[in-house]
């Protein structure tokens, strides 16, 4: 005599399907914001030095800043050294400070500044 139907026993209950969209999100170095990684400027150690990274595709260790000066300044103070494990060069930081430079200045977007206390 047959005993059952075993498919029947041992079908499993089908997940519900999550449409969870994945973005990966990154640390500005700067201010410690998290933000999407597109969002984000990387930096990236190579044999040559540090270097911005358009492209987001350079192997190497990378660090992400904001299109922010006030991030950039911060990360030529020490952050990025100490994101990249590594020591900003003279050739690195001009390089960075003429990238910081190309920046739009934040104090522009905002109008005027406060002038009276
Ligand atoms: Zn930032």
């Amino acid at each position: 005599m047959e005993v059952g139907n075993r498919d029947f026993v041992n079908k499993v209950p089908k997940k519900p399907v999550q449409r969870v969209k994945h973005i990966p999100q990154r640390t500005c170095v700067g201010c410690r914001t998290v933000l999407a990684k597109r969002q984000m400027i990387r930096l990236v150690r190579t044999p040559e030095g540090i270097m911005v990274d358009p492209t987001g595709k350079l192997a190497g260790r990378g660090a992400y800043l904001h299109d922010r000066r006030e991030c950039w300044e911060r990360a030529l103070k020490g952050a990025l050294a100490h994101a990249l494990k590594a020591d900003l060069t003279a050739a690195d930081r001009e390089r960075l400070e003429g990238f910081l430079n190309s920046l739009p200045q934040d104090e522009e977007r905002g109008g005027t500044p406060h002038v009276n206390d």
